[in-house]
């Protein structure tokens, strides 16, 4: 099984937009609470993990969220300056940003630049994975809903500073997977039914 990880691929649709700048409009609500995008095709972040947390609820498991989803660009710099600073302290999580180097601070979870954060594209969820069960249903079923990791725990034998057991994302917004596709055409239909009977 392993640890799914996939790097994130910005659609086309919100890369004219800026990140922690997403338009209301294009935000929906996630089932688990919070935020993210449900633009593009199949309704985007939104539509596939509602459909996964169904998923995990019927099989018992809850996904619950540990932060936001949609995060807007002033929390992220806000968490960036709390989690990291320009003086070195011998910390291998660096960040580039506003032309300096930035070490996270011991104790403190890594964060994404401001601007470049899968939070700010709506296409991200940090879950509780301290709850037993969940972090090995994410593991299996996760990716059918085209939701990965950002990085696997590990490379070659070294521990990877950067994974977050709890960060969760639809990597690739613009390619959904199979089940996606089906439940949006039904759902797509079950609306369009509705409408004509008023
Ligand atoms: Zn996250």
């Amino acid at each position: 099984m392993g640890h799914p990880y996939k790097k994130l691929v910005v659609p086309a649709e919100l890369s004219k937009l800026t990140n922690g700048k997403i338009p209301a409009d294009q935000l929906g609500k996630l089932s688990c609470g919070g935020t993210a995008w449900k633009g593009g095709a199949c309704g985007g972040a939104v539509f596939s993990f509602n459909l996964m947390y169904d998923h995990a609820k019927r099989e018992g498991i809850e996904l619950k969220a540990v932060s936001e989803g949609f995060r807007s660009y002033d929390r992220q710099l806000a968490l960036f300056l709390d989690r990291y600073q320009t003086t070195p302290n011998g910390s291998q999580v660096t960040r580039k940003w506003n032309n300096a180097t930035w070490y996270l601070k011991a104790g403190k979870s890594p964060s994404a630049s401001p601007g470049t954060s899968p939070h700010g594209w709506g296409l991200a969820q940090d879950l509780n994975v301290q709850i037993p069960g969940v972090y090995d249903w994410l593991c299996k079923n996760a990716p059918t809903y085209g939701w990965y990791l950002q990085g696997p725990p590990s490379y070659f034998g070294k521990k990877n500073p950067e994974y977050e057991a709890w960060h969760w994302q639809l990597s690739d917004a613009e390619k959904p997977t199979k089940v996606v596709r089906k439940a949006w055409r039904k759902w797509v239909k079950f609306v369009a039914e509705a409408n004509a009977l008023g």
